[in-house]
């Protein structure tokens, strides 16, 4: 189970064990306790609003979005890319996945045509870009209607930035890939799902519930493009994974190096599961919080001893 890409410390406690891991190269830690399963049982929960429309419902796309600075959107199939009305990125582009406001299931062809529009939208934008998706209020989403969001900012989200500078810390003292050599330990592992190009496995030190990794063979943007297919195919499955558990919910991202790199960080996707359905609000933790560890608030720290008054 051990590999020198993380360490596991395993410790009994009333009722079972804590596993306390940490990845070796990154510092990312976490704690695994199956016991705790018992305690938040997992249940199911698909919002009905099956006559609800919002703003990214196909009646009211056009009116109630705002277009790019040339005034269009972008069309990929059934897909609809424009800017985020509330950003928090330098560039931050929104992709309606569906023409329905709330679909039974999403298909390989509707999340391919969504993450081409995110592809094309981002392909326009400097820094370090990523494509990330909330699906269900429970993971953070403030709309249930199905949508991606790519952000690109100068310096990557707190997480990217470990990740990156680890890689080419890595590279320097080693001269060789750090990535190279987790997708072999990992293709070997009790971890592995499939895939062989694009390597399928769940992460030893998950940073959330049933966190699934696509480890990809290239490091930026204008190679996603041709991957985009077999990336789509695998997220379905992941979902349809989750589904069978009773999980609806989830965060993903798929992270990218700057356009010039050295090639020492390798892009891969991570997606975890959301575990508390919840009908009445919008959690505040989305996949900035969840899945780049840098928090997005909405108050400015300065004001708040004046509203103190
Ligand atoms: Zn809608």
């Amino acid at each position: 189970m051990h590999s020198g890409f993380f360490s596991e410390q395993a410790v009994a406690v009333p009722g079972g064990t804590v596993r306390y891991r940490q990845d070796s190269l990154f510092g990312f830690a976490c704690r695994i306790s199956p016991e705790r399963e018992k305690r938040t049982p997992v249940q199911s929960f698909i919002p009905a609003s099956a006559s609800f429309k919002c703003p990214f419902c196909h009646e009211n796309i056009m009116e109630q979005t705002p277009s790019f600075s040339d005034g269009k959107k972008l069309f990929i199939g059934e897909s609809v890319t424009f800017p985020n009305l509330y950003p928090f990125s330098g560039s931050h582009i929104v992709t309606v996945i569906t023409r329905l406001h709330n679909p039974a299931e999403m298909s390989v062809r509707q999340i391919k045509d969504a993450l081409t529009g995110q592809y094309e939208a981002l392909m326009r934008c400097d820094g370090y870009p990523s494509i990330n998706w909330n699906n269900l209020p429970s993971s953070g989403a403030s709309m249930v209607h199905p949508h991606m969001q790519g952000i690109s900012d100068q310096t990557p989200a707190y997480a990217g930035r470990i990740f990156i500078e680890k890689s080419r810390e890595f590279m320097m003292r080693y001269g060789c890939c750090y990535w190279d050599g987790l997708r072999e330990a990992e293709a070997r592992s009790e971890r592995y799902i499939s895939g062989d190009e694009i390597l399928w496995c769940a992460s030893p030190v998950p940073i959330g519930e049933k966190e699934i990794r696509g480890y990809l063979p290239f490091s930026s943007l204008p190679d996603f493009d041709s991957y985009i297919p077999e990336i789509s195919a695998g997220l379905k499955k992941i979902i349809d994974y989750y589904r069978s558990c009773g999980h609806f919910a989830f965060n993903a991202t798929i992270r990218f190096d700057r356009q010039d790199n050295d090639g020492s960080f390798r892009s891969f996707v991570s997606v975890i599961a959301r575990i508390n359905p919840n009908e009445l609000s919008v959690s505040d933790s989305a996949f900035m919080e969840r899945l780049h560890f840098e928090p997005v608030c909405m108050t400015l720290p300065e004001k708040i001893p004046l509203m103190f008054k």
